[in-house]
């Protein structure tokens, strides 16, 4: 029987290939024929859970009152979590009542906004290359997106001045993220002033993704979008737990920021899901409560793995920038070779997975994601099949020399 009457709704129609599809493929292939796969792809942290968290979700799971369905807007107690943690880390008071949403992951929140705010036709600014959900979910509730094409020139930071007037009249939502995954960029505090001063002025609802708000090094603190005078305004931020504490699988974030705003997402989400599960939000609240220390492990890891990868990359003939924050590299492939292409052909010969940085949109392009997902030793065998296999970054005579 022929089923071409059920179409999948135009919506998923306008999404755009997804990349990682190809390289799936050729990872299930490799792996079938036994290869030895280093997977630097994904932005899943490698570590387990810690402790604390795992068994305060094991004594909440023993508590019959947690297995009824959660409230809508998360349990008072773990929004109160949030928003005390909120003002030890930012110094920013919120209400816990309203200002503040626990979501099933950031992702899910991030693309339901969009759905609870954009109508069909509307203008979405989103910077290239991105987040995935940043455009992903505009483009599923009907959005025109306009992309705000990223440079390394300009350190990866949206430039506000190059944003055309009858654009910036037009938009409705703006979507930004530094640390950025995955240019791994960070932006200044000036530079989150002017993208309030910039929202306000044309009335723009301005959509802040702090995930990598811990993950950061050498003394480094990313500026949260709320500390900006105004910016609750017209603004929201989203977090999540699974970068810091190793808490992909688990599935909690959370938003902050305008109470309108957030009130919008949760009527949305009334219509949609239950939000978390309530032992998961008791065990999130020993997360956020953990001592500094746990902080200052999980940064010393990743900042080693950056270190060794860097230092590696370089005796191949890369320069790459040390990043402040998140768990990236961003990578330039070696000139005359596209994303795809790299990526493909580093784990054809290598069994390396890196992510092509198209993937993020076209403004990635030319470049590669390494993820700091696996111990030095890893690390280390991935270089030296790099090295093995002649993959390394060669100023080619074929680019022209600006002076
Ligand atoms: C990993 C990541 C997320 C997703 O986090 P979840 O809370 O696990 O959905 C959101 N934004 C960015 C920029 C990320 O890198």
């Amino acid at each position: 029987m022929k089923l071409d009457w059920i179409k999948p709704a135009d919506r998923l129609g306008s999404l755009p290939p997804y990349v990682f599809a190809r390289l799936e493929e050729l990872k299930l292939r490799a792996r079938e024929q036994g290869l030895d796969l280093i997977d630097l792809g994904m932005g899943n942290p490698d570590g387990p859970t810690p402790q604390p968290v795992v068994e305060a979700a094991i004594a909440a799971l023993q508590n019959p009152a947690n297995h009824g369905y959660p409230p809508f807007e998360g349990t008072a107690s773990f929004r109160r979590t949030i928003t005390d943690w909120y003002y030890r880390r930012y110094n920013v008071k919120l209400d816990p009542e309203g200002e503040a949403l626990p979501l099933l992951g950031s992702k899910e929140g991030l693309t339901h906004l969009a759905l609870a705010y954009v109508n069909p036709g509307d203008l979405v600014l989103v910077p290239s290359p991105a987040y995935p959900a940043h455009f992903r979910g505009p483009l599923i509730a009907g959005a025109n997106i306009h992309s705000l094409i990223l440079k390394p020139e300009n350190g990866w930071l949206i430039d506000i001045a190059a944003i055309p007037d009858a654009i910036a009249k037009q938009a409705k939502i703006l979507y930004f993220n530094y640390p950025s995954n995955p240019t791994a960029a960070t932006a200044p505090r000036e530079f989150f002033e002017e993208m309030v001063a910039f929202a306000r002025h044309y009335e723009i609802l301005l959509v802040h993704d702090l995930c990598y708000a811990e993950l950061a090094f050498d003394g480094y603190q990313p500026t949260s979008l709320l500390e900006i005078p105004g910016a609750k305004e017209i603004g929201v931020e989203f977090h999540t737990l699974s970068k810091t504490y190793n808490m992909a699988g688990w599935r909690v974030g959370f938003v902050v920021g305008n109470r309108h705003i957030v009130q919008g997402l949760r009527t949305l989400k009334t219509n949609l899901d239950y939000g978390i599960f309530a032992a998961l939000q008791t065990a999130a609240e020993t997360a956020l409560q953990l001592p500094d220390v746990y902080l200052h492990e999980v940064q010393a890891r990743y900042r080693t793995r950056r270190d060794f990868l860097i230092q590696g990359l370089a005796e191949l003939g890369w320069t790459v920038p040390k990043p402040s924050a998140t768990m990236y590299l961003w990578v330039a492939c070696p000139p005359g070779i596209g994303s795809t292409d790299f990526a493909l052909s580093v784990l054809q010969e290598t069994g390396v997975v890196v992510t092509p940085g198209n993937a993020f949109g076209s403004g990635g392009e030319g470049y590669v994601r390494i993820s700091l997902i696996a111990e030095c030793d890893r690390l280390g065998e991935a270089l030296r099949r790099f090295k093995q296999a002649g993959i390394c970054y060669q100023a080619s005579a074929l680019v022209p020399s600006s002076d």
